[in-house]
């Protein structure tokens, strides 16, 4: 039976992908910090980003066919009241990690970097060949651990993949990210728990995917006999507007009514969209979201319906 360690268990994308390995007959391990709920019926170890010691023995003792590195402070406005700490707990962790493999026989690698290393990019859509300009703490740490995967990838032929991720979602997703919030605020307005949605920029574009079309991406890029780095997305550019329109139709209300704009919560728009470019992801692994935006929304806002109907019964 293969054995796949994963790192950030307890998040969103280890959910999807432990439900995923586990379908398809691996033994899966969670690496899980002190004070952290560990899933239910999961062998775990302890572990820590900011303590090199744990991964580096949770990666010995588990000696694991695949690894999927996924645990990082995921919150980007958050990495800026912290810069270094968010290098160390990203970058340097990803490095112990990947120390720690090569002294694994036959240990395949996943690191989750993030379309966040993109920046102020010069192009739109961006692929795996755009120059990186990381314009947050969080992105100056996803390079540097990109850095890490290629440079120690080259040295020592370690089989070990960056999958450049941009935004993914699901009804795991926390409140303070985009999409969740606007799906919780739909579900809530409809049951009539909440009166209006205020937000910043209506026109901001991003690219959003579903969470578990983009951890099949990771596992496929494991499966291919030579590692690379791969950009994992929709490929398609959607507006903030878009996704209000998309949550509130499946409530079959007017978002006018609904939503207000605060001008502080507006920033500046970026002059290339991150957008990202699938075709190599397309073309290498035959990989793309199985799941389409709309059908992603529906998901979430139904389950934010079903999540606050039943708080309101208990
Ligand atoms: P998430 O839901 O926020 O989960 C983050 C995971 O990291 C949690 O399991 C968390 O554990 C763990 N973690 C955080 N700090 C830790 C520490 N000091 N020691 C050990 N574990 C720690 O994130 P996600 O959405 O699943 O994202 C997975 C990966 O994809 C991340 O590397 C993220 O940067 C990258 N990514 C995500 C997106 C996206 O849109 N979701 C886009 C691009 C890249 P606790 O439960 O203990 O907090």
């Amino acid at each position: 039976m293969p054995r796949a360690l994963i790192t950030g268990i307890t998040g969103q994308d280890g959910f999807y992908l432990c439900e995923q390995l586990q379908g398809a007959g691996y033994e899966v391990v969670g690496v899980v910090r002190a004070g952290s709920q560990a899933p239910a019926g999961i062998h775990t170890v302890r572990g820590d980003l900011g303590d090199p010691p744990s991964l580096r023995a949770a990666v010995l003792e588990t000696a694991p066919d695949e690894l999927y590195h996924l645990a990082a402070p995921t919150f980007v406005p958050a990495s800026w009241k912290d810069p270094a700490g968010t290098l160390a707990l990203v970058a340097g962790a990803t490095a112990t990690l990947l120390q720690a493999a090569r002294e694994v026989e036959g240990t395949r690698v996943l690191v989750a970097s993030s379309g966040e290393v993109f920046g102020a990019a010069n192009v739109s859509p961006q692929n795996e060949d755009t120059p990186m300009r990381p314009r947050s703490p969080y992105g100056v740490a996803k390079v540097a651990a990109f850095g890490f995967v290629d440079t120690l990838r080259q040295k020592h032929g370690l089989h070990a993949s960056s999958a450049i991720a941009y935004n993914h979602e699901s009804p795991r997703r926390p409140e303070r990210f985009l999409p969740r919030k606007v799906a919780r605020a739909a579900a809530a307005i409809k049951l009539g728990l909440q009166d209006e949605l205020v937000l910043g920029d209506m026109g901001a574009v991003r690219d959003w995917s579903h969470a578990r079309d983009v951890v099949h991406g990771y596992r496929l890029m494991l499966e291919q006999d030579e590692p690379g780095d791969y950009v994992l997305a929709s490929g398609v550019g959607r507006t903030v507007g878009e996704l209000v329109a998309a949550a509130f139709a499946v409530v079959d209300l007017e978002p006018e009514r609904y939503v207000r704009v605060d001008e502080a919560l507006v920033r500046p728009a970026e002059r290339t969209p991150p957008v990202g470019d699938i075709s190599r992801a397309r073309e290498r692994l035959g990989w793309e979201p199985a799941t389409s935006f709309e059908a992603m929304i529906d998901e979430m806002v139904r389950a934010d319906l079903a999540d606050l109907d039943a708080a309101q019964s208990a």
